[in-house]
């Protein structure tokens, strides 16, 4: 079987309310959907972060994939690795991610076996998810507007009730530190067996997250991601207060994961089907947290259906993976798939078709290709209501 061509079409879906977070505002997700087609007619999906860029950036790869096997993307992979190099080009892992989720869809449905058996057998017929938690902007139609601890818990109970989740993730870093360990407490109060994350998105100094996170600590909270930024400040963070400490922020490669086992920094490393370079690198990752006694759960930036298939693929063949994935799905007001997933219990059930087990929806691909193209992308997270408003956190 050999790759023929590539099909992206960037996407935008809004969200039902602004969410948001330390670096500003998500209002929509802006997707990559790639198609993958072959000789033999097998079309493969695959889903990626970023619009324009990203898009381009697949199809500057698309003379080197053209002609390779859809069974040995390992091989193309280096190839493409190579060429980004000997070209002085860079193609982001989250990229070639993918490809290769594309790759796996075609050979799924060319052996007629789900994506979760080529990742050698899922472990679980459903994965639950946390209920991610926003502070909101609130919507024109009337959604959103949880701008204080107590809104917040009563916007919990909404989700929790819909959805059916048992974990609760609060997206941080938008009040005040002092609001949102009460947000905390409140949910604690309201919510006494459930597992409480908490996520500011390093936007708290070493000094602000000692003295919050350890004031946090008479909450049971079941891990704080980023309160601080790198592998130095969470390694002091982590030194003086005895609380998990999770990254999606400090640790997003495998170049990283020496020091953070030296120093010990983090606890938990947050996989991503994206930006950790693919399924198959996720589970080289899940391998390397197991040996390092270093635990596992799952980074989440605003998948649509084809992604979140691929994450629950994923999880469902990661035993290793103790910590409920995070989602922004319930947030989103739309998705492009045929038949969006639906949750049970706080879970989605592991697609048992072939391939990643979903399908483009084509009319809904149409009509947010349109939206991207009317609205761009450039002011993506910019917040509307604060227009000169910039975040302090160190970048790069
Ligand atoms: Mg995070």
């Amino acid at each position: 079987m050999k790759i023929v061509d590539l099909k992206t079409t960037p996407v935008t879906v809004p969200m039902e309310a602004p969410l948001r977070w330390s670096l500003g505002v998500e209002r929509g997700t802006t997707r990559t959907i790639l198609e993958v087609e072959t000789d033999e007619g097998i079309v493969g999906i695959g889903e990626t972060y970023g619009g324009a860029a990203t898009a381009r950036g697949l199809q500057s790869l698309k003379e080197m994939v053209a002609g390779t096997d859809p069974f040995e993307f390992e091989k193309t992979l280096k190839k493409l690795q190579v060429f980004c190099i000997s070209y002085e080009t860079f193609v982001a892992p989250h990229v070639t991610a993918a490809l290769e989720m594309a790759c796996l869809d075609i050979v799924g449905k060319a052996l007629n076996r789900p994506v979760s058996s080529l990742l050698g057998g899922k472990h679980r017929d459903t994965v639950p998810f946390a209920a991610y938690l926003f502070y909101r902007y609130a919507s024109s139609d009337g959604k959103g507007g949880e701008d204080s601890p107590e809104k917040m818990v009563e916007h919990t109970h909404a989700l929790v009730e819909q959805y059916g989740f048992d974990v609760l993730k609060l997206k941080g870093g938008v009040l005040p530190p002092r609001q949102e360990l009460r947000t905390i407490q409140l949910l604690r109060e309201a919510f006494p067996d459930f597992q409480i994350r908490f996520d500011p998105n390093a936007a708290w100094s070493v000094s602000t997250s000692i003295n919050t996170l350890r004031r946090m600590l008479d909450y049971d909270i079941e891990y704080a991601e980023d309160p601080t930024w790198g592998i130095e400040g969470m390694g002091l963070v982590r030194r003086d207060v005895p609380m998990p400490l999770a990254t999606n922020m400090c640790v997003i490669n495998f170049d990283q994961i020496p020091l953070a086992v030296r120093t010990r920094c983090i606890d938990i490393i947050l996989s991503d089907v994206h930006y950790w370079g693919g399924l198959a690198s996720n589970k080289r990752l899940a391998g390397v947290c197991e040996t390092f006694q270093i635990g596992l759960g799952m980074h989440s930036d605003r998948e649509l259906g084809i992604s979140t298939a691929a994450q629950v693929h994923l999880a469902a063949a990661l035993p290793f993976m103790s910590y409920a994935p995070d989602s922004h799905y319930h947030h989103q007001s739309d998705d492009i798939i045929t038949k969006p997933f639906v949750y049970r219990n706080g879970a989605f059930a592991v697609p048992d078709g072939p391939g990643l087990g979903v399908e483009i929806d084509r009319e809904k691909l149409a009509r947010y290709s349109r939206l991207h193209e009317e609205e761009g992308e450039a002011g993506e997270f910019l917040d509307p209501y604060r227009p000169d408003w910039i975040p302090k956190l160190p970048l790069w």
